[in-house]
């Protein structure tokens, strides 16, 4: 490659990272927001304006009574005031920006000198991290954090009393007091991070007996070795900022975000630590309202073409059916797998993670017996389980141990509080408490090496 090339390609790439430290423009990410209200008063419309008052003033294209109309018209009032209420609080909640509680660092003092170069990896879990550079002092962490106790101090379980769950240790996030460099050993994390899959030229025959020991070792379990824990690994170069656990950097909102679920832009911004809950909140009020628009609309309509002289079909029925059928099943199936994800202190992308070390492991299986062993593979799923425990669960770096303690970290305590845009779940997004199963560093052990009580 000649040197303008290199040049070439460098401007080229300088101009791309300057367009990923850009935020979109504010119009662009609050465009759905108009739209998601649009849609909100246009369906309202229908409903009240047509559908409702044509029974209330007695048209004759009324589909029901007056009484009918007038019911329709209360239940349909309160569901739009919670959907409304739930929508302007997620909209106005920020998510929580890290730099709103950080200073922006002396971080680079504290940081090695060869790690100031940016560089993305993809984490084993299938994240990508951005990280600082390749080589990161890690052991020398491993004292700082038993000298020191800054970075992860286990100290007495920040959750709820009275639920059934296992100890947990407070991983705190400090920013400050990450170890000086110098002796320091340093580790390639690009090695450490590879996992090791099925080796290409292998053929499907030699693996097929579970119990043979080649098979065994080399299609083993192998959860990501990655020090999550260590503020190295947690360095966000656009920011300049060691991030606090959970905290991802959102390309279109152009800055790191406590707990990140997802960049949702119909909200015009992320769903994070402070309004995850409102979220959710949302999407049940409105999969709740556009069920109750389109079961009645659609109701009182086949109602009315049983009858002798069937009135014709409002077209704007029909448009009211299409949306709210659409936009309900949009928001049903969100809020279904918020619950299910919250319910195992998961976020979006965390889930994300645990879905591709389960496809490796499909993989790995597949490697190791015929796609019809369904019961072999079953059972060395159950072997890998028996050593390490579940992926998602035990295997889950925030897992509480119990449903109830995972949900209330970010529902709330308060069982009404969980239905309304009120209130806020027991995390403050900065500290979140750690899995017992982990090493202090943030990595998955074997069973054997789980606190005793736990095993
Ligand atoms: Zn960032
Ligand atoms: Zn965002």
């Amino acid at each position: 490659m000649s040197s303008s090339d290199r040049k070439c390609c460098g401007i080229v790439e300088e101009a791309r990272s300057r367009r990923a430290h850009k935020p979109q423009p504010w119009i662009v990410l609050k465009l759905a927001v108009g739209f998601t209200l649009a849609l909100i008063a246009y369906t309202s419309y229908v409903y009240v304006g047509i559908f409702c008052r044509d029974m209330i003033v007695k048209n004759e294209s009324a589909l029901g009574s007056l009484t009918i109309g007038i019911v329709f018209l209360v239940v349909f009032s309160i569901l739009l005031f919670v959907v409304l209420w739930s929508y302007f609080a997620v909209v106005t909640t920020s998510p929580g920006y890290p730099a709103e509680f950080l200073e922006k660092e002396e971080l680079e003092r504290h940081l090695p000198a060869h790690a100031q170069q940016s560089a993305t990896f993809n984490d084993t879990r299938g994240m990508s991290f951005e990280l600082m550079s390749p080589k990161v002092d890690v052991s020398n962490h491993a004292s700082a954090l038993s000298n020191s106790g800054n970075s992860v101090p286990v100290t007495s379980p920040a959750v709820p009393a009275g639920t059934k769950q296992d100890k947990v240790s407070q991983s705190t996030f400090h920013h400050q007091g990450t170890s000086t460099p110098g002796e320091a050993h340093i580790v390639d994390i690009s090695e450490s991070m590879r996992v090791p899959g099925p080796a290409p030229h292998l053929h499907h025959e030699h693996f097929h007996d579970p119990s043979s020991d080649a098979s065994s070792a080399m299609f083993a379990r192998r959860p990501s070795t990655t020090p999550v824990l260590v503020p190295e690994y947690r360095f966000c170069n656009k920011d300049r900022i060691i991030k606090p656990p959970r905290t991802h950097h959102c390309r279109a909102c152009g800055t790191c975000v406590l707990k990140y679920d997802h960049h949702c832009p119909w909200v015009g911004h992320c769903v994070g630590a402070y309004n995850h809950k409102f979220f959710v909140n949302f999407v049940q009020w409105a999969s709740i309202l556009s069920f109750w628009m389109f079961a009645t609309v659609l109701g009182l309509n086949i109602k009315a073409q049983r009858r002798p002289l069937a009135p014709a079909i409002n077209p704007q029925h029909i448009v009211l059916l299409a949306l709210t059928a659409l936009f309900g099943l949009f928001c049903c199936l969100m809020f279904l797998t918020q619950v299910q994800l919250i319910m195992l202190n998961q976020t979006t992308v965390e889930s994300m993670g645990f879905r591709s070390m389960q496809e490796r492991e499909q993989d790995n299986l597949a490697h190791m017996h015929r796609w019809y062993e369904c019961g072999a593979k079953r059972r060395t799923r159950q072997l890998w389980d028996k050593e390490w425990g579940r992926i998602g669960k035990e295997g889950n770096l925030w897992w509480l141990g119990s449903r109830r303690a995972n949900w209330e970290s970010v529902m709330g305590k308060n069982v009404w509080w969980w239905f309304l845009p009120v209130g806020r779940g027991l995390e403050d997004g900065l500290n979140f408490p750690t899995n017992p199963r982990f090493d202090r560093q943030g990595r998955w052990r074997r069973r054997s090496e789980w606190p005793a009580d736990l095993r």
